[in-house]
């Protein structure tokens, strides 16, 4: 028997500096998740700004296209009263109709254009207005953070401590296993084995291991290499 070995007090250390460990690593993790939601929120303004730009020149040039087109229709129609000839009235009117109908064409996409623009400064103005609010999140995520980052660092510390009395006692023979499977499964490097079987494999325990394990003595599941304890409770 391991004089002074509390196994389900080291694991139960073990799985309180690994909350702490994950609660250490999220935040960080969680500033760089907003950081790319932000990042992601003002690309989509660029990209909306570029769009508005685009649609708006689009909807100028139309415009002046219009003009063009009713100059063009003014002179017709002056020529169209000069006209001498029936065939000479015949194709201006000809004319006419045609640069009426691509006029019309022209002021229903230009109505359009005006419309899509419309649409996407409205889409600008959410994207803004989503930017800002995930810029609040994260300023208020940062400094929660940051208030709760010294408790964090000295429950760290201080169960690091702890936990390095509480392994002092494992057997030499056991102690590089341990500290390999310490790496490998981190919190679950101990195993319960109160219900008879591990609680990690859940292979069945022997009724010598059994016995080994009441009397406080170091044990390996021999399926899954786990550190293996009983706490008397079921
Ligand atoms: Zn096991």
């Amino acid at each position: 028997m391991a004089e002074g070995l509390d196994l389900p007090q080291l694991h139960s250390l073990l799985r309180q500096l690994h909350g702490v460990q994950d609660e250490l690593a999220s935040g960080p993790r969680q500033i760089k998740i907003r950081e790319k939601r932000i990042a992601a929120a003002e690309q989509l303004v660029v990209e909306r700004s570029q769009e508005l730009t685009q649609t708006r020149a689009d909807a100028d040039g139309k415009n002046l296209d219009l003009k063009t087109k009713e100059q063009d229709l003014h002179k017709l129609r002056g020529k169209l009263n000069a006209a001498s000839t029936n065939r000479e009235y015949e194709i201006l009117q000809g004319q006419i109709e045609a640069d009426t109908v691509a006029k019309s064409v022209l002021e229903d996409e230009i109505i359009e254009a005006l419309e899509r623009a419309e649409l996407i400064q409205q889409e600008i103005a959410k994207a803004k207005e989503a930017v800002v609010q995930l810029n609040e999140q994260l300023k208020t995520f940062t400094a929660d953070f940051e208030a709760k980052l010294p408790g964090l660092q000295s429950k760290k510390a201080e169960l690091e401590k702890q936990l390095a009395e509480a392994e002092k006692p494992i057997p030499g023979n056991i102690k590089d296993h341990y500290q390999r499977i310490r790496v490998a499964h981190g919190a679950d490097a101990l195993a319960c084995a109160d219900t008879g079987s591990c609680s990690e494999c859940y292979v069945n325990i022997t009724t010598q291991n059994k016995v080994l394990l009441n009397s406080g003595n170091a044990l390996l599941c021999p399926s899954c290499g786990r550190l293996l304890y009983v706490t008397g409770k079921r």
